[in-house]
């Protein structure tokens, strides 16, 4: 068992239910090209996102190990891993949400 892991299950025998909701909710949080860095461990991303003071580097880089980016990016709309899509901004949207997007205007 990862770091991550450990300390979720920590926390949740602790009964500190606001930092596993933050864990839990990671992948919602950190875009993928920032998942990216953080998995070639490049420190830099952390003027990006912001931490609670209880959360360190090594933390969220164990985490970022255990994410698979082979499959594609994280859409930002379904949070569904997709290969085709278009990045605005730095946010990934993938071909299907993007249509739905534009039919709605
Ligand atoms: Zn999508």
């Amino acid at each position: 068992m990862g770091i991550f892991e450990e300390k979720k299950n920590e926390f949740y025998r602790k009964g500190a239910v606001d930092r596993v909701k933050w864990m839990e909710g990671l992948k919602k949080t950190i875009l993928p090209s920032q998942l990216k860095r953080i998995q070639q461990n490049d420190k830099m991303v952390l003027q990006e996102i912001v931490l609670p003071k209880w959360a360190n580097w090594e933390l969220i880089y164990d985490w970022a190990q255990d994410q698979d980016t082979s499959k594609g990016l994280r859409c930002v709309f379904c949070y569904e891993q997709h290969e085709n899509g278009a990045t605005y901004m730095e946010k990934f949207i993938c071909e299907n949400c993007y249509l739905k997007i534009k039919n709605l205007h």
